[in-house]
């Protein structure tokens, strides 16, 4: 078995062990495969075994590795991650099924224009600055109720959820705690939260897509 395969199975049996451990119940996450920077012949094991969800970040990348590859194998889902361009938008609308990194009414405005074209409804996600930190992207808590009920009248976006990049911290999970409260006040279904060094505390808080890349692939250079 490849190698990469075989780290998402050793995954997927670790997740279950550890939630069949729970007295509550908690529901098995979907993993995306986070494959940006791995060359297509490292994600094929994958793809072959029957994984659903890959996470990309980079526009120019991912449309040199998955429209071909999505035409043979129509069931994956793809999910886009990064930093968001508006002028890019019109490159992902098209080949994406989901979209993480929703953060301004100005890239929600364009996801809505373009989708209309391709008559697609992406799964989006909000993305949440759950830390408050200047330096990363996302919507600030405090607007981010008016920010959710003008993504849906004005431009009528399919929001499934709300994802975060947590501050790095070991053990982020009062982050996870918190972003489970803003989800719950809005009644969102989705959590997108949890990477490689801590989707086992954010699983255990709720996560419903927790982003796994170099803990599949390996390191990225
Ligand atoms: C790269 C990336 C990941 C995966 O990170 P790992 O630590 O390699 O698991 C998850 N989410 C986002 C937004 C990323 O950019």
């Amino acid at each position: 078995m490849h190698h990469n395969l075989n780290n998402l199975i050793n995954i997927k049996k670790q997740i279950q062990l550890i939630l069949s451990e729970q007295s509550k119940q908690i529901c098995l996450p979907n993993i995306i495969a986070v494959s940006k920077t791995k060359p297509i012949n490292e994600i094929m094991p994958l793809i072959e075994y029957g994984h659903i969800h890959y996470g990309e970040n980079k526009v120019q990348e991912a449309l040199e590795k998955w429209p071909i590859i999505k035409k043979d194998f129509q069931n994956i889902k793809l999910h886009f991650l990064g930093n968001l361009q508006t002028n890019k938008v019109k490159f992902v609308v098209p080949h994406f099924d989901y979209i993480h990194s929703l953060d301004s009414l100005k890239l929600a405005k364009k996801i809505s224009i373009e989708q209309k074209k391709y008559n697609k409804d992406l799964k989006i996600f909000i993305q949440v600055n759950i830390g408050n930190e200047s330096q990363k992207n996302g919507v600030e808590i405090s607007y981010l109720k008016d920010f959710y009920n003008e993504c849906v009248s004005s431009f009528n976006l399919n929001i499934v959820g709300l994802m975060c990049l947590p501050p790095n911290i070991i053990d982020p999970q009062k982050y996870f705690l918190s972003m489970v409260n803003l989800s719950k006040s809005l009644s969102l279904k989705e959590l997108s939260m949890g990477m490689s060094n801590d989707y086992i505390s954010a699983i255990l808080c709720g996560a419903t897509f927790v982003r796994i890349g170099s803990k599949i692939f390996g390191k990225r250079h």
